[in-house]
């Protein structure tokens, strides 16, 4: 038998959560989108509650979760904020996991308890102004320096770059693509580390996206993340980490625009009867119920296959991390499209005033979009997945 039932624990650490986020989150959640703002004073509770360490093992002061949990946690934000879920994937999902799977003992003593605790902020910075997509053509440089190196070069679109106190910066230390680069933790107050321009962005404002410099930032060969040419690696694997916790945050957007939708088409009426009476919105909303909870299956199951994989990806078979590359592609793809189309439907199901900033579903519609670009673009996604397909077959 498989059991697609959640644990007593799990339900009650879901509604812990959910009530944590209702009372601390979606009251500042318009404001901060409106005037592009950091939640800070939420973001130092999280912390508190010890939010922003869940994927940490105890030892470093963290709570240990599962990936399961961890998806439960996601969801709960993406049906609140999805600028949060932002500044935790690039936090906690990519930053945390990157130094969880790659850091020395001493790396993690230090700066994943810092993260754990929620003292300092991580940013991710893999994308440069000419490398997208094509993350292996990267051009910021780190040159050795007897036991340093010194990094140059420019990143771009740097999620909480404004706050960050650690960065796990990516650099070239040898010659073309994948095997010449590798990841280095910086801390905040580097000599030549400067902040560039911060995006104005059409959604997720409450999340930082910067631009920054690095001229010459000497780093202790100490900091070197995941051995010398092992940055490719390190940044996929946390990327695997992140498209699945990223598809739990879009589960949770879906799940609120459903929510949303419903409630307004049982309040709004037209033509003498509520609108939720006419099938014409009725199928809307069974469209919308199929996609959601055929993803909720895929979320879960892929998480729930990574947890029996064990804590640690990067010790995975490679047949299993292939497996589960494809599957994070897949359920990032699914879960961006469905979170996408279920923002889109219950919109038109608000009419008018869903188009207004007076509704709520209006915020989610702008926010869904970034889920189709970072962490890899659908397109990326799709690359992925078929070439996997076409390689190892499909079972
Ligand atoms: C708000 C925001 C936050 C971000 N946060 C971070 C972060 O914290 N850290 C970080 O490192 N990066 C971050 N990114 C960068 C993000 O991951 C990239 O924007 C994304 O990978 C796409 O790269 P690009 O924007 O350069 O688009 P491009 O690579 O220029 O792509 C443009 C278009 O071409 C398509 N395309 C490109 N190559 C192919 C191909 N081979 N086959 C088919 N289609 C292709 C793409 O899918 C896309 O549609 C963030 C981006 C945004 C917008």
């Amino acid at each position: 038998m498989i059991s697609f039932a959640f644990s007593e624990e799990q339900q009650l650490l879901r509604r812990s959560i959910r009530e944590f986020l209702e009372k601390e989150l979606r009251p500042v959640s318009a404001e901060t989108d409106r005037d592009a703002r950091f939640p800070a004073e939420t973001i130092a509770k999280m912390g508190g509650a010890g939010y922003l360490g869940t994927i940490v093992p105890e030892k470093y002061g963290g709570a240990g979760f599962g990936k399961v949990e961890y998806c439960i946690l996601m969801e709960e934000i993406g049906r609140v904020d999805a600028s949060v879920a932002t500044i935790l994937g690039a936090h906690s999902s990519l930053g945390s996991s990157a130094l969880l799977y790659y850091g020395n003992e001493q790396q993690k003593q230090l700066y994943l308890r810092q993260a754990a605790a929620g003292e300092k902020i991580i940013s991710f910075n893999l994308s440069e102004p000419e490398a997208g997509s094509d993350a292996k053509s990267i051009k910021t440089t780190a040159v050795r320096d007897g036991s340093c190196f010194r990094i140059s070069g420019s990143k771009m679109w740097a999620t909480n770059g404004r706050e960050a106190g650690i960065f796990i910066v990516f650099a070239r230390t040898g010659g073309r693509g994948a095997e010449g680069i590798t990841a280095f933790i910086v801390e905040r107050g580097a000599k030549g580390l400067t902040f560039g321009r911060e995006e104005d962005k059409m959604g997720i404002r409450g999340s930082s996206t910067m631009q920054l410099f690095y001229d010459d930032v000497v780093v202790d060969g100490g900091n070197v993340l995941g051995g010398v040419g092992n940055g490719f690696k390190v940044a996929m694997t946390s990327l695997d980490v992140g498209r699945l916790s990223l598809s739990a945050a879009s589960l949770g957007m879906a799940g609120r625009a459903i929510e949303l939708a419903i409630s307004h088409a049982r309040r709004r009426v037209q033509f003498g009867r509520p609108i939720g009476e006419l099938q014409a919105i009725q199928f809307k909303l069974a469209d919308m119920g199929m996609r959601s909870r055929a993803l909720h299956y895929l979320v879960y199951a892929t998480a729930s296959r990574a947890d029996g994989l064990g804590p640690n990806p990067a010790e995975w078979k490679r047949s299993d991390r292939e497996e589960m590359t494809r599957d994070c592609a897949i359920a990032k793809c699914s879960a961006s499209e469905t979170a996408s189309f279920c923002v889109d439907e219950s919109l038109q199901i608000h009419g008018g005033i869903g188009f207004t900033k007076s509704s709520e579903i209006e915020r989610h519609y702008r926010d869904a979009r970034i889920y189709e670009i970072y962490e890899g673009t659908n397109e990326i996604q799709r690359l992925l997945i078929g070439r996997d397909m076409i390689g190892r077959g499909w079972q």
